[in-house]
């Protein structure tokens, strides 16, 4: 299968159709659209990869040789910086924003507005900056995007977020925290 490129002002390059997004320096606003999954995972620097943790050091390798394993969650997100459906895998630096504005009251839910997600630096200095946003509607576009992927659904949404994760496959972000 080929694709024609007619239109170049809204081509992405073939890595940008990796499911999981990657935040570019500056800032990205995106709206979730699943439950939050959870999980504890190690990074091996040597190998640049993620290796999920078991929870139990008996069977866990990585913590068997002493590396803490880190918290690790991901949702389904809509970029509303590129109107497109993506995974969005983070570490506590931004989850822990999320939780405290999902507790707030003055913001509760967290499906119902944007995030705001401010990425300053690369690598190992990469830093983010996370803050609630607008409780903006989706435009026409991003209405009909959800509709006919059915993803308006929560339960929907996190069963294809799910679904990402139990494909070994898929290439995996390295996480740069
Ligand atoms: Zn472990």
């Amino acid at each position: 299968m080929v694709d024609i490129i007619k239109d170049y002002s809204n081509y992405n390059p073939p890595e940008a159709e990796s499911p999981w997004i990657k935040f570019p320096e500056g800032t990205t606003t995106i709206r979730i659209l699943s439950h939050s999954i959870n999980w504890k995972s190690h990074y091996v620097r040597s190998e640049k990869k993620s290796h999920t943790c078991t929870g139990d050091i008996s069977t866990c390798e990585w913590c068997q040789k002493g590396d803490q394993p880190k918290g690790r969650w991901a949702y389904l997100i809509l970029n509303r910086s590129g109107n497109e459906i993506k995974v969005m895998e983070v570490g506590w630096q931004i989850f822990g924003t999320i939780l405290q504005c999902a507790k707030d009251a003055d913001y509760g839910d967290p499906r119902k507005y944007d995030f705001k997600i401010t990425r300053k630096g690369t690598g190992l200095e990469t830093e983010y900056q996370v803050i609630p946003g607008k409780e903006t509607k989706f435009t026409e576009e991003e209405e009909k995007a959800l509709k006919a992927s059915g993803l308006d659904d929560i339960d929907k949404a996190t069963q294809k977020l799910v679904s990402y994760y139990e494909k070994e496959d898929v290439p995996h972000p390295a996480d740069e925290e």
